[in-house]
């Protein structure tokens, strides 16, 4: 069966050149500063099948959040490919997104800055359906109320402002706006880490019964190990903007290939523990995204690195049974499409 979502090869990169007057020198001829490209999204491809949860991880300023608005062509893909449901939507604009959006939500860190703290939140969970409406809408109101009802929100919630709500709450409001149009595809990222642990328990148990009872599929953005294992069949590990390695969540905890995943896992084996700082989780800085190392990105840093590490990039290898990672240690693998 064809895949709900599938991303090939897909990269995002930003010029960041210095002022316009360093622009203008381009143009004229007489460049004195090279140009500055941050390389954010790196050629990665994944699919995502019908209610699947694919949980995406890796340390903060990876490009996990960079690769998720990119999915969703909040960036524009400076490379690649992105089907959903077997439509390709890598170059369709504003217009032609308007569909694809009904079935593409996103679930934002910061619920607060993420809702208008001028709209009641009855509006504020209606919008996106109204927006794809084809005509009036007679029942909104009721539609608002089910829709809070289904978050654990009550009829008394729905008048009240984003402000007026503790940051669980919001995050329930931000879940049923996102519901209001029965998406296929929900990108939460970092949908619970502004929260405290024991609100963070809730809000991903609601967010796991209602994929369970409207069957669409998660795309899971987050930093924390104990909360993709909780919420993921499969998971993804990047590093400086490179997927580094896929499986099966099984596969991934308890047999992990690459040396990243390796030493992501080993400095955070307790539960509801964040991943600690690279600095200590792994010897060394995390390299420039505007000046990628040659070869594997992680080479710099990597305890088993040897000569061809430099001089080659290593692509994502099937090791068998869904596990994939791109490392010279697994050259035995058949790359990955
Ligand atoms: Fe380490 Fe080399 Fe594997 Fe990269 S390819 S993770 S540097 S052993």
């Amino acid at each position: 069966m064809a895949p709900l979502l599938a991303v090939r090869d897909l990269r995002q990169r930003f010029d960041v050149s210095g002022s316009i007057f360093d622009r203008l020198r381009i143009r004229n001829g007489r460049i004195t500063a090279p140009r500055r490209i941050v390389h954010a999204v790196n050629g990665v491809s994944f699919e995502i099948a019908r209610g699947e949860v694919l949980g995406l991880v890796g340390e903060s300023g990876c490009g996990k959040s960079t690769l998720a608005k990119t999915v969703i062509k909040l960036h524009e893909p400076t490379g690649g490919a992105i089907a959903l449901d077997g439509e390709d939507i890598t170059q369709h604009d504003f217009h032609r997104m308007r569909p694809i959006r009904k079935k593409m939500q996103m679930i934002f860190q910061d619920p607060y800055a993420s809702l208008n703290p001028r709209q009641r939140v009855r509006d504020i969970v209606m919008e996106p359906y109204l927006e794809n409406a084809a005509g009036p809408v007679p029942d909104v109101a009721e539609r608002a109320l089910a829709l809070l009802a289904k978050v654990g929100l009550g009829r008394e919630h729905a008048d009240r402002y984003p402000h007026q709500f503790s940051g669980g709450q919001r995050q329930r409001i931000g879940i049923a706006r996102a519901l209001s149009v029965e998406p296929d595809l929900i990108i939460a990222d970092e949908p619970v880490s502004a929260l405290d642990v024991s609100i963070q328990a809730q809000i991903l148990n609601l967010m796991m019964d209602l994929k369970d009872e409207f069957g669409f599929s998660y795309l899971f953005i987050t930093h924390d190990l104990s909360v993709v294992r909780h919420i993921s069949d499969r998971i993804g590990v990047m590093y400086l903007g490179f997927m580094v390695e896929t499986g099966p969540k099984d596969a991934i905890f308890e047999n992990p290939l690459h040396p990243y995943t390796q030493a992501l896992l080993a400095a955070a084996p307790v539960l509801g523990t964040p991943l600690p700082p690279a600095a200590d989780a792994i010897k060394g800085e995390v390299p420039s995204a505007l000046n990628l190392p040659t070869g594997c990105p992680f080479r710099t840093r990597c305890p088993l690195a040897f000569d061809r590490c430099a001089a080659e990039r290593p692509v994502l290898k099937s090791q068998g049974g869904g596990h994939a990672v791109a490392c010279h240690l697994h050259d035995a693998g058949v790359p990955v499409a």
